[in-house]
């Protein structure tokens, strides 16, 4: 096995220890806040705190999911993680269209262009302005994993360049790859793109899949070998069947090494620092209680440590 890039330098995969796969732990005030008052989460001691209940659990390794330009502070991001002594692994690449102005460089930069700005997040550091301005200023600290992001459309042009971009950026460097789905939209049209472009599946997660309901397109997905993350069991109601249990039922028998969890919990409203709940803490308590009372806790190191090691390493 190789190694997963952290915020604070390359540690061992063998190290990672248990793995929230998708999070969001710093988005400062930015595009995306602005339109979403409850996305901020940049209270250093709140987040901390937050943290502190996770660690105290056995979370060694969290995997923050916001990238270039939406609300990263890499600086912050530093803090948090020497003061939780949690690994955090940082993104770059770019979130969905709608959290940028229609101005945007995303738009303006060639592929090859973007490619040059996500290679140096990851080689040699992330830009401490978050890439909002003319001036770069490299911190040490890079990026370990890359973003993108589709909607509820089919794939567009400007997506594909993305696509290209990051794609260029993971065979380049060796950068893991996480996207974003709508509601689990469009999942196997990523995958067969990422599959066309070359890029390794094995170093693939399709985030936020257990959002879709229909079976058949999960079979489908899984054998093509790419990796999902589910992170919706705390937002299904409760009279209402809770899906990424019944997911994890079905699919994890079959394809045990390519599921991951987390919380996706990119909401202020979901923190306990912040007076919300159900907490971070809930994916290492209730949700990990649910697994048992569906005797799936013999998952429980696939999904949480080995799965994550595995795919969130860099490959050379
Ligand atoms: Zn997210």
């Amino acid at each position: 096995m190789g190694f997963f890039r952290t915020v604070l330098g390359d540690i061992p995969s063998e190290k990672m220890g248990i793995c929230d796969s998708h999070e969001h732990i710093v988005i400062e005030e930015s595009y995306p806040t602005l339109g979403n008052a409850d996305f901020l989460l940049n209270d250093v001691e709140k987040i901390c705190l937050e943290l502190s209940e996770l660690k105290a659990l056995g979370c060694q390794t969290i995997v923050d999911t916001m990238p270039a330009n939406a609300g990263r502070n890499i600086l912050k991001s530093v803090e948090i993680s020497k003061k939780t002594a949690i690994n955090l692994i940082v993104p770059t690449g770019v979130h969905l269209e709608k959290y940028y102005p229609k101005s945007h460089w995303r738009y303006q930069y060639s592929a090859e262009q973007l490619t040059d700005l996500f290679v140096a997040d990851i080689e040699t550091g992330i830009d401490k302005f978050d890439y909002n301005g003319p001036i770069v200023e490299r911190s040490e600290h890079k990026a370990g994993l890359i973003k993108l992001a589709t909607g509820d459309e089919l794939i567009t042009k400007h997506q594909e360049k993305i696509f290209q971009a990051v794609v260029n950026t993971h065979l380049k460097t060796g950068v893991p790859i996480l996207t974003h789905t709508n509601n689990g939209k469009h999942a196997i049209a990523q995958a067969e793109l990422f599959e066309k472009m070359g890029a390794n599946l094995n170093h693939l997660v399709i985030s936020h899949v257990d959002k879709n309901k229909d079976l058949t397109y999960h079979h489908d997905l899984m054998q093509m070998g790419v990796s999902v993350e589910y992170d919706s069991a705390f937002r299904w109601k409760k009279d209402e069947e809770n899906w990424t249990y019944t997911l994890l039922e079905q699919l994890l028998p079959l394809y045990p090494k390519q599921i991951t969890v987390g919380m996706d919990a990119a909401r202020n409203t979901y923190w306990k620092s912040y007076q919300g709940n159900p907490g971070l803490d809930y994916l290492l308590t209730t949700f990990v209680q649910g697994l048992k009372n569906r005797n799936l806790e013999t998952y429980f190191t696939k999904i949480f440590i080995e799965n994550p090691a595995r795919i969130f390493c860099f490959e050379h």
